[in-house]
Protein backbone atom coordinates (compact mmCIF):
# COMPACT_ATOMS: atom_id res chain seq x y z
CA UNK A 1 0.00 0.00 0.00
CA UNK A 2 3.00 2.49 1.00
CA UNK A 3 3.87 1.71 -2.87
CA UNK A 4 1.16 2.64 -4.47
CA UNK A 5 0.64 6.07 -2.36
CA UNK A 6 3.96 6.80 -3.42
CA UNK A 7 4.42 6.26 -6.57
CA UNK A 8 0.56 7.14 -7.69
CA UNK A 9 0.90 9.85 -10.38
CA UNK A 10 4.83 10.45 -10.31
CA UNK A 11 6.34 11.39 -13.50
CA UNK A 12 9.10 8.57 -14.15
CA UNK A 13 11.63 6.51 -11.85
CA UNK A 14 15.23 6.00 -12.07
CA UNK A 15 16.64 2.94 -11.42
CA UNK A 16 18.01 4.43 -8.06
CA UNK A 17 14.65 5.48 -7.03
CA UNK A 18 13.06 2.06 -7.61
CA UNK A 19 15.49 0.38 -5.47
CA UNK A 20 15.03 2.74 -2.41
CA UNK A 21 11.32 2.08 -2.81
CA UNK A 22 11.11 -1.51 -3.06
CA UNK A 23 13.27 -1.78 0.38
CA UNK A 24 11.14 0.68 1.54
CA UNK A 25 8.21 -1.88 1.22
CA UNK A 26 8.57 -4.92 4.04
CA UNK A 27 6.20 -7.04 1.72
CA UNK A 28 7.98 -9.67 -0.05
CA UNK A 29 8.26 -8.22 -3.48
CA UNK A 30 10.33 -9.49 -6.71
CA UNK A 31 10.91 -7.07 -9.36
CA UNK A 32 10.05 -8.59 -12.70
CA UNK A 33 12.28 -5.86 -14.24
CA UNK A 34 16.03 -6.77 -15.28
CA UNK A 35 17.19 -3.14 -14.79
CA UNK A 36 19.83 -3.62 -17.41
CA UNK A 37 16.81 -3.93 -20.19
CA UNK A 38 16.72 -1.54 -22.59
CA UNK A 39 13.19 -1.29 -22.17
CA UNK A 40 13.71 -0.86 -18.10
CA UNK A 41 12.92 2.92 -18.21
CA UNK A 42 8.89 2.21 -20.12
CA UNK A 43 8.10 -0.75 -18.34
CA UNK A 44 9.46 0.30 -14.61
CA UNK A 45 7.04 3.53 -15.87
CA UNK A 46 4.40 1.68 -16.49
CA UNK A 47 5.09 -0.66 -13.66
CA UNK A 48 4.54 1.97 -10.96
CA UNK A 49 1.71 4.19 -13.28
CA UNK A 50 -0.25 1.40 -12.22
CA UNK A 51 0.64 2.41 -9.33
CA UNK A 52 1.35 -0.97 -7.33
CA UNK A 53 4.07 -3.59 -6.66
CA UNK A 54 3.68 -7.26 -7.43
CA UNK A 55 3.30 -9.20 -5.08
CA UNK A 56 4.12 -12.63 -6.01
CA UNK A 57 1.16 -14.51 -4.59
CA UNK A 58 -0.42 -13.34 -7.82
CA UNK A 59 -0.02 -14.51 -11.18
CA UNK A 60 1.73 -12.87 -14.21
CA UNK A 61 3.63 -9.74 -14.88
CA UNK A 62 2.24 -7.24 -15.67
CA UNK A 63 -0.65 -6.37 -13.44
CA UNK A 64 -1.15 -2.86 -13.17
CA UNK A 65 -4.01 -1.27 -11.54
CA UNK A 66 -3.69 1.26 -14.58
CA UNK A 67 -5.78 -1.15 -16.44
CA UNK A 68 -8.35 -0.05 -13.65
CA UNK A 69 -10.54 2.42 -16.53
CA UNK A 70 -12.56 4.28 -13.58
CA UNK A 71 -8.60 5.84 -12.82
CA UNK A 72 -9.06 7.33 -16.28
CA UNK A 73 -12.63 9.48 -15.63
CA UNK A 74 -12.23 12.64 -14.52
CA UNK A 75 -14.24 14.10 -11.70
CA UNK A 76 -15.92 11.04 -10.28
CA UNK A 77 -16.62 11.36 -6.15
CA UNK A 78 -13.85 9.63 -4.18
CA UNK A 79 -16.11 5.86 -3.07
CA UNK A 80 -14.39 7.64 0.42
CA UNK A 81 -14.62 11.15 1.20
CA UNK A 82 -16.88 12.09 -2.07
CA UNK A 83 -14.11 14.66 -2.93
CA UNK A 84 -13.85 15.24 -6.69
CA UNK A 85 -10.78 13.03 -8.06
CA UNK A 86 -8.47 14.05 -10.47
CA UNK A 87 -6.49 11.63 -13.14
CA UNK A 88 -3.06 11.79 -13.01
CA UNK A 89 -2.87 13.83 -16.04
CA UNK A 90 -5.07 16.68 -14.53
CA UNK A 91 -2.68 16.75 -11.57
CA UNK A 92 -0.05 17.20 -13.96
CA UNK A 93 -1.77 19.78 -15.66
CA UNK A 94 -2.70 21.80 -12.45
CA UNK A 95 0.88 21.49 -11.40
CA UNK A 96 2.11 23.10 -14.97
CA UNK A 97 -0.14 26.19 -14.84
CA UNK A 98 -0.26 26.85 -10.57
CA UNK A 99 3.55 26.48 -10.95
CA UNK A 100 3.65 29.09 -13.43
CA UNK A 101 1.68 31.46 -11.81
CA UNK A 102 2.01 34.14 -9.20
CA UNK A 103 -0.46 36.85 -7.45
CA UNK A 104 -3.99 37.09 -8.14
CA UNK A 105 -3.78 34.85 -11.11
CA UNK A 106 -2.49 31.96 -8.50
CA UNK A 107 -5.28 32.76 -6.76
CA UNK A 108 -7.84 32.48 -9.06
CA UNK A 109 -5.98 28.83 -10.16
CA UNK A 110 -5.81 28.04 -6.51
CA UNK A 111 -10.04 29.20 -5.88
CA UNK A 112 -10.83 27.32 -9.16
CA UNK A 113 -9.07 23.91 -7.93
CA UNK A 114 -10.66 24.25 -4.22
CA UNK A 115 -12.60 21.40 -4.52
CA UNK A 116 -9.51 19.03 -5.55
CA UNK A 117 -7.67 20.04 -2.43
CA UNK A 118 -7.60 17.63 0.78
CA UNK A 119 -7.70 18.68 4.26
CA UNK A 120 -4.03 19.21 5.40
CA UNK A 121 -3.37 20.66 1.22
CA UNK A 122 -5.95 22.87 1.61
CA UNK A 123 -4.85 24.43 4.53
CA UNK A 124 -2.05 25.30 3.12
CA UNK A 125 -3.33 26.43 0.29
CA UNK A 126 -5.87 28.69 2.41
CA UNK A 127 -2.34 30.15 3.84
CA UNK A 128 -0.90 30.89 1.05
CA UNK A 129 -3.68 32.86 -0.59
CA UNK A 130 -3.90 34.93 2.60
CA UNK A 131 -0.51 35.78 1.67
CA UNK A 132 -0.94 36.63 -1.82
CA UNK A 133 -3.53 39.67 -0.87
CA UNK A 134 -0.28 41.65 -0.11
CA UNK A 135 2.26 40.20 -2.53
CA UNK A 136 0.90 40.34 -5.46
CA UNK A 137 4.28 38.75 -7.17
CA UNK A 138 4.27 35.72 -4.80
CA UNK A 139 4.14 32.51 -6.22
CA UNK A 140 3.54 29.09 -4.55
CA UNK A 141 6.93 28.96 -2.91
CA UNK A 142 7.80 32.56 -1.83
CA UNK A 143 4.40 32.51 -0.25
CA UNK A 144 6.15 30.10 1.69
CA UNK A 145 9.37 31.23 2.48
CA UNK A 146 8.86 35.09 2.68
CA UNK A 147 6.17 34.85 5.82
CA UNK A 148 7.77 31.94 8.06
CA UNK A 149 3.96 30.16 8.31
CA UNK A 150 3.10 28.11 11.91
CA UNK A 151 2.10 24.97 11.41
CA UNK A 152 0.24 24.86 14.11
CA UNK A 153 -1.35 28.03 13.70
CA UNK A 154 -2.02 26.82 9.27
CA UNK A 155 -3.73 23.76 10.90
CA UNK A 156 -5.86 25.40 13.75
CA UNK A 157 -6.94 28.21 11.67
CA UNK A 158 -8.23 25.48 9.06
CA UNK A 159 -9.97 23.53 11.27
CA UNK A 160 -12.03 26.18 12.90
CA UNK A 161 -12.60 27.32 8.83
CA UNK A 162 -13.90 23.60 8.50
CA UNK A 163 -16.16 23.78 12.02
CA UNK A 164 -17.45 26.94 10.44
CA UNK A 165 -18.67 25.40 7.43
CA UNK A 166 -19.95 22.37 9.07
CA UNK A 167 -22.54 24.74 11.54
CA UNK A 168 -23.25 26.49 7.91
CA UNK A 169 -24.42 23.59 5.79
CA UNK A 170 -26.44 22.01 9.36
CA UNK A 171 -28.24 25.65 9.40
CA UNK A 172 -28.85 25.56 6.12
CA UNK A 173 -30.62 21.87 5.99
CA UNK A 174 -31.65 21.71 9.58
CA UNK A 175 -32.49 25.67 10.05
CA UNK A 176 -31.51 28.18 13.58
CA UNK A 177 -30.10 26.84 16.38
CA UNK A 178 -29.76 23.07 15.64
CA UNK A 179 -28.19 20.42 17.42
CA UNK A 180 -25.06 19.96 14.98
CA UNK A 181 -24.49 23.98 15.34
CA UNK A 182 -24.66 23.52 19.13
CA UNK A 183 -21.88 21.14 18.51
CA UNK A 184 -19.49 23.16 16.24
CA UNK A 185 -20.03 26.04 18.67
CA UNK A 186 -18.80 23.98 21.14
CA UNK A 187 -16.00 23.17 19.21
CA UNK A 188 -15.02 26.24 18.35
CA UNK A 189 -14.63 27.68 21.96
CA UNK A 190 -11.04 25.28 21.84
CA UNK A 191 -9.75 27.47 19.11
CA UNK A 192 -10.92 30.83 20.89
CA UNK A 193 -7.35 31.52 22.58
CA UNK A 194 -5.12 29.08 21.14
CA UNK A 195 -1.97 28.54 22.38
CA UNK A 196 1.72 28.18 21.08
CA UNK A 197 3.23 27.37 24.10
CA UNK A 198 0.88 24.03 24.65
CA UNK A 199 2.41 22.41 21.77
CA UNK A 200 6.00 20.80 21.55
CA UNK A 201 8.62 22.71 19.68
CA UNK A 202 10.06 18.72 18.50
CA UNK A 203 7.98 18.48 15.11
CA UNK A 204 8.53 14.48 15.11
CA UNK A 205 6.71 14.53 18.42
CA UNK A 206 3.19 13.20 17.76
CA UNK A 207 1.64 15.90 20.60
CA UNK A 208 2.94 18.25 17.96
CA UNK A 209 -0.11 17.21 16.01
CA UNK A 210 -3.00 17.62 18.32
CA UNK A 211 -2.05 20.93 19.28
CA UNK A 212 -3.48 20.37 22.68
CA UNK A 213 -6.35 22.57 22.49
CA UNK A 214 -9.01 19.16 22.78
CA UNK A 215 -10.27 19.13 19.50
CA UNK A 216 -10.50 15.57 18.37
CA UNK A 217 -11.36 15.05 14.57
CA UNK A 218 -12.74 11.49 15.20
CA UNK A 219 -14.95 12.52 18.16
CA UNK A 220 -16.15 15.20 15.79
CA UNK A 221 -17.22 12.99 13.23
CA UNK A 222 -18.77 11.14 15.71
CA UNK A 223 -20.79 13.26 17.72
CA UNK A 224 -22.49 14.55 14.12
CA UNK A 225 -22.95 10.92 13.49
CA UNK A 226 -24.69 10.19 16.65
CA UNK A 227 -27.37 13.06 16.48
CA UNK A 228 -28.91 10.82 13.79
CA UNK A 229 -30.45 8.43 16.57
CA UNK A 230 -30.05 10.79 19.42
CA UNK A 231 -31.72 14.25 17.75
CA UNK A 232 -33.51 12.35 15.34
CA UNK A 233 -31.84 14.00 12.22
CA UNK A 234 -32.60 12.14 8.72
CA UNK A 235 -29.40 10.32 7.40
CA UNK A 236 -29.60 12.35 4.39
CA UNK A 237 -29.00 15.45 6.27
CA UNK A 238 -26.42 13.76 8.24
CA UNK A 239 -24.89 12.76 5.44
CA UNK A 240 -24.53 16.41 3.70
CA UNK A 241 -23.07 17.57 6.81
CA UNK A 242 -20.47 15.04 7.16
CA UNK A 243 -19.11 15.56 3.88
CA UNK A 244 -18.38 18.97 4.83
CA UNK A 245 -17.13 17.91 8.27
CA UNK A 246 -14.73 15.41 6.78
CA UNK A 247 -12.58 17.69 5.51
CA UNK A 248 -11.33 18.93 8.76
CA UNK A 249 -7.53 18.40 8.81
CA UNK A 250 -5.70 16.59 12.07
CA UNK A 251 -2.37 16.74 11.20
CA UNK A 252 0.47 19.72 11.85
CA UNK A 253 3.25 17.45 10.93
CA UNK A 254 1.98 16.64 7.81
CA UNK A 255 1.77 20.39 7.29
CA UNK A 256 4.91 21.17 8.80
CA UNK A 257 6.93 18.22 6.44
CA UNK A 258 4.87 19.60 3.05
CA UNK A 259 5.99 23.68 3.92
CA UNK A 260 9.58 22.56 5.05
CA UNK A 261 10.03 20.23 1.74
CA UNK A 262 8.43 21.86 -0.73
CA UNK A 263 7.46 25.65 0.39
CA UNK A 264 10.98 26.51 0.68
CA UNK A 265 12.16 24.96 -2.44
CA UNK A 266 12.42 26.88 -5.15
CA UNK A 267 10.41 24.24 -7.64
CA UNK A 268 6.70 25.68 -7.57
CA UNK A 269 5.90 23.36 -10.13
CA UNK A 270 6.82 20.39 -7.53
CA UNK A 271 5.12 22.07 -4.74
CA UNK A 272 1.66 22.47 -6.60
CA UNK A 273 2.18 18.54 -7.83
CA UNK A 274 2.46 17.60 -4.11
CA UNK A 275 -0.02 20.35 -2.76
CA UNK A 276 -2.90 18.40 -5.65
CA UNK A 277 -1.47 14.96 -5.57
CA UNK A 278 -3.65 13.44 -2.73
CA UNK A 279 -6.75 14.26 -5.57
CA UNK A 280 -5.74 11.64 -7.93
CA UNK A 281 -7.73 9.17 -8.75
CA UNK A 282 -6.07 5.56 -7.34
CA UNK A 283 -7.47 1.75 -7.55
CA UNK A 284 -8.57 0.58 -4.11
CA UNK A 285 -8.13 -3.18 -3.45
CA UNK A 286 -11.69 -3.88 -2.00
CA UNK A 287 -10.19 -6.69 -0.33
CA UNK A 288 -6.89 -5.70 0.44
CA UNK A 289 -3.94 -7.44 -1.22
CA UNK A 290 -1.91 -7.51 2.06
CA UNK A 291 -4.73 -10.27 2.95
CA UNK A 292 -5.09 -11.94 -0.26
CA UNK A 293 -7.22 -9.80 -2.40
CA UNK A 294 -6.48 -9.78 -5.81
CA UNK A 295 -5.19 -7.65 -9.00
CA UNK A 296 -8.63 -6.81 -10.52
CA UNK A 297 -11.06 -4.91 -11.68
CA UNK A 298 -14.24 -6.37 -9.23
CA UNK A 299 -11.72 -5.68 -6.89
CA UNK A 300 -11.15 -2.44 -7.22
CA UNK A 301 -12.93 0.66 -6.60
CA UNK A 302 -11.61 4.30 -7.79
CA UNK A 303 -10.61 6.58 -4.39
CA UNK A 304 -8.68 9.63 -3.89
CA UNK A 305 -5.30 8.46 -3.23
CA UNK A 306 -5.56 10.65 0.52
CA UNK A 307 -8.21 8.28 1.91
CA UNK A 308 -6.60 5.26 -0.52
CA UNK A 309 -3.25 5.83 1.99
CA UNK A 310 -5.20 6.63 4.86
CA UNK A 311 -7.11 2.98 5.12
CA UNK A 312 -3.98 0.82 4.49
CA UNK A 313 -5.09 -2.68 6.43
CA UNK A 314 -8.01 -0.96 8.17
CA UNK A 315 -10.83 -3.05 8.72
CA UNK A 316 -13.76 -1.07 7.22
CA UNK A 317 -15.27 -0.70 10.41
CA UNK A 318 -11.94 1.33 11.64
CA UNK A 319 -11.94 3.45 8.68
CA UNK A 320 -15.29 4.31 8.73
CA UNK A 321 -14.83 5.89 12.11
CA UNK A 322 -12.45 8.32 9.91
CA UNK A 323 -14.10 8.88 6.59
CA UNK A 324 -18.42 7.84 8.29
CA UNK A 325 -19.75 9.47 5.37
CA UNK A 326 -18.29 6.57 2.93
CA UNK A 327 -21.13 4.15 2.87
CA UNK A 328 -22.59 6.89 1.16
CA UNK A 329 -20.18 7.73 -1.35
CA UNK A 330 -19.62 4.52 -2.37
CA UNK A 331 -22.60 5.17 -3.64
CA UNK A 332 -22.87 8.54 -5.42
CA UNK A 333 -19.98 7.04 -6.59
CA UNK A 334 -21.19 3.55 -8.42
CA UNK A 335 -24.05 5.60 -9.95
CA UNK A 336 -21.70 8.15 -11.29
CA UNK A 337 -19.57 5.28 -12.46
CA UNK A 338 -22.37 3.55 -14.17
CA UNK A 339 -23.43 6.69 -15.70
CA UNK A 340 -20.10 6.52 -17.44
CA UNK A 341 -20.91 3.21 -18.51
CA UNK A 342 -23.91 3.71 -20.10
CA UNK A 343 -22.40 6.81 -22.23
CA UNK A 344 -19.75 3.76 -23.22
CA UNK A 345 -16.82 6.13 -21.59
CA UNK A 346 -14.98 3.32 -20.28
CA UNK A 347 -16.10 0.25 -23.04
CA UNK A 348 -18.59 -2.46 -22.84
CA UNK A 349 -16.05 -4.48 -21.08
CA UNK A 350 -17.23 -2.35 -17.52
CA UNK A 351 -21.07 -3.45 -18.00
CA UNK A 352 -20.83 -5.99 -14.77
CA UNK A 353 -18.67 -3.39 -13.28
CA UNK A 354 -21.46 -2.12 -11.10
CA UNK A 355 -22.85 -5.90 -9.87
CA UNK A 356 -18.73 -6.66 -9.30
CA UNK A 357 -18.56 -3.44 -6.77
CA UNK A 358 -21.38 -4.03 -5.12
CA UNK A 359 -20.69 -7.88 -4.43
CA UNK A 360 -17.21 -7.39 -3.49
CA UNK A 361 -18.02 -4.24 -1.13
CA UNK A 362 -21.04 -6.34 0.24
CA UNK A 363 -18.74 -9.01 1.40
CA UNK A 364 -15.63 -6.88 2.31
CA UNK A 365 -18.40 -5.39 4.89
CA UNK A 366 -20.13 -8.29 5.76
CA UNK A 367 -23.22 -6.08 4.75
CA UNK A 368 -22.53 -3.08 6.36
CA UNK A 369 -22.59 -1.61 3.03
CA UNK A 370 -25.33 -2.26 0.69
CA UNK A 371 -25.07 -0.84 -2.96
CA UNK A 372 -28.26 -0.60 -5.61
CA UNK A 373 -26.73 -1.01 -8.60
CA UNK A 374 -27.93 -1.61 -12.25
CA UNK A 375 -26.96 -5.20 -14.02
CA UNK A 376 -25.56 -5.66 -17.45
CA UNK A 377 -29.41 -5.85 -18.98
CA UNK A 378 -30.43 -2.47 -16.83
CA UNK A 379 -27.49 -0.92 -18.08
CA UNK A 380 -28.02 -1.75 -21.99
CA UNK A 381 -31.79 -0.68 -21.44
CA UNK A 382 -30.36 2.51 -19.59
CA UNK A 383 -28.78 3.25 -23.27
CA UNK A 384 -31.62 1.90 -25.48
CA UNK A 385 -34.16 4.50 -23.86
CA UNK A 386 -31.39 7.30 -24.32
CA UNK A 387 -30.39 6.37 -28.16
CA UNK A 388 -26.99 5.46 -27.28
CA UNK A 389 -25.19 2.65 -28.97
CA UNK A 390 -23.69 -0.75 -27.00
CA UNK A 391 -19.73 -0.11 -26.89
CA UNK A 392 -17.95 -2.38 -28.25
CA UNK A 393 -15.95 -5.62 -25.96
CA UNK A 394 -12.24 -4.96 -25.98
CA UNK A 395 -10.37 -6.78 -23.78
CA UNK A 396 -7.68 -4.59 -23.01
CA UNK A 397 -10.50 -2.40 -21.26
CA UNK A 398 -10.50 -5.14 -18.35
CA UNK A 399 -8.04 -5.63 -15.66
CA UNK A 400 -6.97 -8.56 -14.47
CA UNK A 401 -4.11 -10.26 -13.46
CA UNK A 402 -3.07 -11.71 -16.50
CA UNK A 403 -3.37 -8.17 -18.68
CA UNK A 404 -1.28 -7.09 -20.78
CA UNK A 405 -3.26 -3.29 -21.24
CA UNK A 406 -0.84 -0.37 -19.63
CA UNK A 407 -3.57 2.47 -19.41
CA UNK A 408 -2.93 5.31 -21.92
CA UNK A 409 -1.31 8.14 -19.87
CA UNK A 410 2.74 8.08 -19.36
CA UNK A 411 3.41 11.78 -18.17
CA UNK A 412 3.25 15.24 -19.56
CA UNK A 413 6.61 15.50 -21.40
CA UNK A 414 6.54 19.17 -20.39
CA UNK A 415 6.03 18.78 -16.72
CA UNK A 416 9.22 16.44 -16.89
CA UNK A 417 11.27 19.00 -18.40
CA UNK A 418 10.30 21.43 -15.91
CA UNK A 419 11.10 19.59 -13.06
CA UNK A 420 14.89 18.62 -15.07
CA UNK A 421 16.55 21.95 -14.47
CA UNK A 422 15.02 22.78 -11.23
CA UNK A 423 16.34 22.30 -7.83
CA UNK A 424 14.86 19.34 -6.18
CA UNK A 425 13.46 19.94 -2.31
CA UNK A 426 16.02 19.55 0.63
CA UNK A 427 15.08 16.44 1.73
CA UNK A 428 15.88 12.92 0.35
CA UNK A 429 14.52 12.40 -2.94
CA UNK A 430 12.41 9.42 -1.87
CA UNK A 431 11.28 10.46 1.56
CA UNK A 432 9.10 13.16 0.18
CA UNK A 433 6.76 10.94 -0.94
CA UNK A 434 6.44 9.31 2.58
CA UNK A 435 3.14 8.75 4.35
CA UNK A 436 2.17 11.80 6.17
CA UNK A 437 0.99 11.34 9.84
CA UNK A 438 -2.30 10.91 9.43
CA UNK A 439 -2.21 8.72 5.78
CA UNK A 440 0.29 6.28 7.73
CA UNK A 441 -0.94 2.67 6.40
CA UNK A 442 -1.34 0.29 9.55
ZN1 LIG B 1 -11.22 10.42 -0.84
Amino acid sequence: MQVQRIMAGMPILNSVQTKNVQQADKAPVSNPVKEDSPKTSQILRNYFMGSQMVNPAFTGFPCSTSNFKVKELEDMPCTCCGRPMMTNKQTDEFALKAGKAAGAELNNILEENMPYFRAEEKAIVHYIQKQLKDMPDATLTTAISRTAPDPVKILQDEQADVIKRTSEKSKELLGEKNPIQSLCERELTKFAAPSKDRRKKDGNNKDFDSAKNGFNRTDFLANIVAMEDKKGIAHENIHKVLDVAVQVPESAKTISKMITSYGYGNNDTQFAKRLIQKAVVTAEHIHPKSKGGPNATDNYMGECQECNGSRGNMSYDEWMKKYPNMPDNIQVHADAVTEEIIKGSIGGNYDDYPVDLKEAIEKETQGKVVLTVKNPEEIDKAREERGLPKPQKDEKERANAAGSYQGSYHGLPELENQNAGKKKPHHHHFERFLPTANTQAA
